[in-house]
């Protein structure tokens, strides 16, 4: 889902950003993807890779459970840190194995401090090399990393950036962690790590302190990947994020909704943006498959679902569209009876965008009708937007040059 939420949404970060869009955009030079990569693996397919190269029986639980606190704790890139093992057991594994990081192709950093980065990955059988956008918020007291699970998407919801670029290929589980690890590299969140001077983080703590899974994709359609990424994340050995702080957004994926819940266990987030089924038919295309009578009886039965552990329902506000007060009363009645909390984002534009933002008197009034309700539901500031950051704004560079020439080019003809 390319659609972030906030939960702080008018907090100031602690620092002042550090540079405008652009300014440390760089390519950085990456070994070939030419040997396997023990990133994204779990501890048994760990410990059959470090058989492979002949770590005996007896050590392999040792040798996984050292490899592991590297790789997830200190942030190892490079066999030659791992000091306590072995020197020519590393020289096998750097023989044998790449724990690289992926090429960063760019790293913008917005006017607010929020900071977009594009990886770009191997084509892993998909023609050519592919990109994704990955995107750090910082806000007082936390820090939201808004990962990609996807290379485009299926899915054309009407508001989203995304939406417009069609899906290439799902990300492996490596490469869904690689941008939580790379994250933490470039802000210095691994120990002995330095933050940029200047960077806009958390005054205190960790500086990746939530997942978000509402980047490019819909993380339901890659389900394994995701999972065993975000069972890595929240292993309590390694990245060690509480899955309380690791949030699943989906456009409505109702087959999906159950096992997210009961083999990930993280917090849900749905993409609801309409009460009608003709209008989230047309915003939300998978609702023609789901409608939101299902969709809300499975949200009704998402395991561990409580007052304390309520799903986020995210509200894109589009102008004259979605954002009448009968459909705020309507909003209301639909979710009656499940613990919820409602983000109402006001629309972030994109370069050919159908839609237009509320007017920021009526996202207040739609809001006023949902908080007497009981219904806790900031207004989401909008981050990022000056380097397309924001929510639903996603979408490779590569593909927005590609869509800018083919722009020019009808206009060219049209002119001709
Ligand atoms: S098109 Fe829909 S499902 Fe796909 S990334 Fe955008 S909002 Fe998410």
């Amino acid at each position: 889902m390319s659609l972030m939420q906030h939960d702080t949404a008018t907090s100031t970060p602690e620092s002042a950003p550090a540079a405008s869009a652009d300014a440390m955009a760089r390519p950085v030079a990456q070994a070939p993807a030419d040997k396997p990569v023990l990133i994204g693996l779990d501890r048994t397919e760990l410990a059959e890779a470090l058989a492979g190269i002949g770590v005996p029986e007896r050590q392999l639980r040792m040798r996984v459970a050292q490899l592991w606190h590297w790789l997830y704790v200190r942030g190892a890139s490079d066999f030659a840190d791992m000091t306590n093992i072995a020197k020519d057991l590393r020289a096998k594994m750097a023989e044998a194995f790449s724990i690289r990081r992926p090429e960063m192709v760019s790293e913008q950093i917005s006017s607010d401090g929020t900071r977009k980065w594009l990886f770009r990955f191997p084509p892993r059988g998909a023609g050519r090399p592919v990109e994704i956008e990955t995107v750090y918020i910082p806000e007082e007291g936390r820090g939201t990393l808004c990962v990609s699970s996807q290379v485009g998407c299926t899915l054309t919801c009407t508001f989203c950036h995304t939406g417009t670029q069609r899906l290439v290929r799902n990300l492996t589980a490596e490469e869904i962690l690689a941008q939580i690890l790379v994250a933490r590299d470039r802000l210095g969140d691994f120990p002995k790590g330095e933050t940029p001077a200047g960077a806009a983080v958390p005054s205190e703590g960790r500086l990746v302190t939530n997942i978000v899974m509402m980047g490019m994709g819909e993380p339901l359609y890659n389900f394994d990947n995701v999972k065993k990424a975000l069972l890595i994340a929240s292993d309590g050995e390694g990245l060690s994020l509480s899955k309380r702080r690791i949030t699943l957004s989906t456009s409505g994926v109702v087959p999906m909704i159950e096992r997210t819940g009961a083999e990930i266990g993280c917090m849900l987030a749905i993409s609801l943006h309409a009460v009608r089924d003709e209008l989230r038919n047309e915003l939300v295309p998978i609702n023609k498959k789901w409608n939101i009578a299902e969709l809300l009886d499975a949200c009704r039965a998402y395991p561990g679902l409580n007052n304390a552990r309520r799903i986020t329902f995210e509200y894109v506000m589009l102008n004259g569209v979605n954002d009448s007060l009968a459909d705020a009363r309507e909003l209301v009645r639909l979710l009656k009876g499940i613990p919820a909390k409602i983000n109402l984002i006001p629309f972030n534009p994109w370069p050919g965008s159908p839609y237009e933002c509320s007017d920021w008197e009526q996202i207040e009034a739609f809001a006023e009708v949902v908080n007497r309700a009981g219904y806790a539901s900031p207004i989401r500031t909008p981050r990022g937007r000056d380097i397309f950051a924001a929510c639903g704004q996603l979408k490779s560079e590569s593909e927005r040059m590609r869509a800018r020439d083919r722009a020019a080019a009808e206009t060219a003809a049209a002119a001709s």
